[in-house]
């Protein structure tokens, strides 16, 4: 939880709240950034989470890994 090294918030300016919980990422070492885009549109929407909550309501032989950027 250093809080000195960049925050890595990926496209987005800042994080986001983690779409499983609701709670606060802002100091989550798993934070996770997830990408939707519409085929026909290609209109895009960006998701925030823990990674543990996300693996968490995953299908079956889903995960997500969290690799520092
Ligand atoms: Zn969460």
């Amino acid at each position: 939880m250093g809080g000195d090294g960049p925050e890595w918030t990926g496209v987005v300016s800042e994080r986001l709240r983690c779409c499983v919980c609701d709670g606060s990422t802002d100091d989550a070492e798993d934070y996770v950034l997830i990408e939707l885009t519409a085929e026909f549109s290609g209109a895009r929407q960006w998701l925030g989470a823990h990674a543990e909550h996300l693996n968490s309501v995953l299908a079956e032989g889903f995960s997500v890994e969290v690799h520092q950027m």
